[in-house]
């Protein structure tokens, strides 16, 4: 339980251009519970096996068939990583053997193929992003083979006007890698940092040098990224609010275009590594808080724009002008200013979102390599929405992109249909993390931290008890 003394417990208010967010302690205390990041709705615990090969087919083929056809985002999972970091929840491979990215890669290739056959050639890639694991764990002559494949296969924007990005370990690059990047046709990076604190790098087994950070960072400036982003994370071994206040002071001077700044669950019974965390290290729940009040409050002193769910942008970029113009999206790639568009993801448990449909690949490698050698697409479990998992999922995303749902604009009977919902939202209104009325809901300053519990109150799979919850604190 997190407590707060009475001094600390003043709400903090910060005004970001047309766009408040507010941290009230005593709020987060109280709305303190695990719920789901909405990078999808239905959350991925709700996909099961009875959806395959044939139905991700059929959904390709609705896909195809809108009018105009919609454009595409491409995702590649890279899985391997030659060192863990102790705090990694992510699916990843640990291997200094540079040789099992070989077969991955074939492999990969063979996905490309088979998934291009299914989309109509016209739909252009709008968006694609490497992510991982260690995208940079290929060669050199392995990304730029998987790239042109891809080139060869889809149709990639190639006025350098797509959204097509990288996730970089600034410890395995240098400079000719970037450039090689460039030329490859990524415009966009983020870099893993966590923390700059040597002590705090030492303790989650990444040790990566300010310097090295800076170089790199510098070096994307000087290939021309459209735009450098940077990964934080509060609630690590050994920080407090002074050593972040250090991390935040170097991070604000780089001037990344976007951060995002994650909150550390510490989940050991599910997540092996992080039991090489020594727990008694780790920061009080009311230090993290405080660590987030702080960041929350620099960040936008810095002119950060606080877009949502752990991200901040500078005002001048994208996603802070999607916000603002209500164009932005959220997928499992995150946030985008880009429309909607379909997901191809390829490569060990990636997600897809075709038509309807949510798909995922296959989790082991073993079973990845058979089923393409096979000439079959590797997905193993996914879901078809009903009806009412469209609705939800819309209002979900208004939630989390707008702030703002109107209910006339999705449906006559909105108050009648969420029934139970609204009688839900009545003491969050009270608290003042929303606004509903008869026309919409409209999200508070003090809710935009707690957008993950306003959002659960529609997460119709959150009432199954059968379901095991899985998911992170919500702050
Ligand atoms: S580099 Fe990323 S994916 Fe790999 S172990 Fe570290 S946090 Fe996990």
């Amino acid at each position: 339980m997190i407590q707060i003394n009475a001094a600390e417990c003043a709400a903090v208010q910060y005004v970001a251009m047309s766009v408040a967010v507010m941290l009230n302690p005593d709020l987060v205390r109280r709305y303190d519970r695990s719920g789901p990041r909405y990078t999808s709705y239905p959350p991925a615990t709700a996909f099961h096996e009875g959806f395959g090969e044939a139905e991700y087919r059929a959904a390709a083929v609705r896909g195809n068939g809108q009018r105009p056809p919609g454009p595409l985002s491409l995702y590649f999972h890279i899985p391997f990583c030659s060192t863990v970091c102790y705090y990694c929840a992510c699916n990843k491979i640990v291997t200094k053997n540079r040789s099992r990215a070989e077969p991955y890669v074939a492999a990969l290739l063979q996905e490309l193929a088979l998934q291009a056959a299914l989309f109509d050639d016209e739909r252009t890639v709008e968006q694609l992003h490497w992510g991982g694991g260690t995208p940079t764990f290929l060669s050199a002559v392995q990304m730029r083979q998987l790239m042109e494949a891809t080139r060869r296969h889809f149709r990639l924007r190639d006025d350098d006007g797509g959204e097509y990005s990288i996730e970089i370990d600034p410890r395995t690059v240098d400079e000719h890698d970037m450039s090689l990047l460039r030329e490859l046709g990524f415009n966009r990076v983020s870099f893993g940092v966590q923390d700059f604190d040597p002590k705090v790098q030492k303790a989650v087994n990444r040790v990566q040098s300010e310097q090295q950070t800076l170089a790199i960072m510098a070096a994307a400036r000087r290939q021309e990224f459209h735009s450098i982003s940077i990964d934080l994370i509060y609630g690590l071994p050994f920080q407090s609010v002074d050593s972040f206040s250090t991390t935040l002071d170097k991070v604000i001077a780089a001037r990344p275009d976007r951060l995002a700044v994650f909150n550390y669950a510490h989940l050991p019974q599910r997540f092996k590594v992080q039991r090489q965390i020594d727990e008694q290290a780790l920061p009080s729940p009311e230090e993290k808080l405080r660590i987030l009040a702080l960041t929350i409050q620099r960040l936008q002193e810095a002119g950060y724009v606080y877009i949502g769910m752990d991200h901040f942008a500078l005002p001048e970029d994208k996603l802070s002008l999607a916000l603002d113009n209500g164009s932005l999206q959220r997928n499992f790639q995150g946030f985008s200013s880009h429309a909607q568009c379909e997901l191809v993801a390829m490569g060990i448990t990636a997600i897809g979102q075709i038509d309807d449909c949510y798909a995922q690949n296959v989790r082991d490698t073993g079973d990845y390599y058979e089923r393409l050698k096979a000439g079959k697409l590797p997905v193993y479990r996914g879901v078809r929405l009903t009806a009412d998992d469209r609705l939800r999922r819309r209002v979900i995303a208004d939630l989390i992109c707008h702030g703002y749902v109107d209910k006339a604009a999705l449906m006559s009977g909105f108050d009648d249909y969420f029934a139970h919902e609204v009688a839900q939202l009545a003491p969050m209104q009270a608290d003042g993390l929303l606004r509903d009325d008869d026309e919409s809901i409209r999200v508070l300053p003090p809710g935009r931290l707690l957008i993950r519990n306003i959002c659960m109150v529609f997460d119709h799979y959150l009432r199954d008890e059968s379901r095991p919850e899985r998911f992170s604190k919500a702050i």
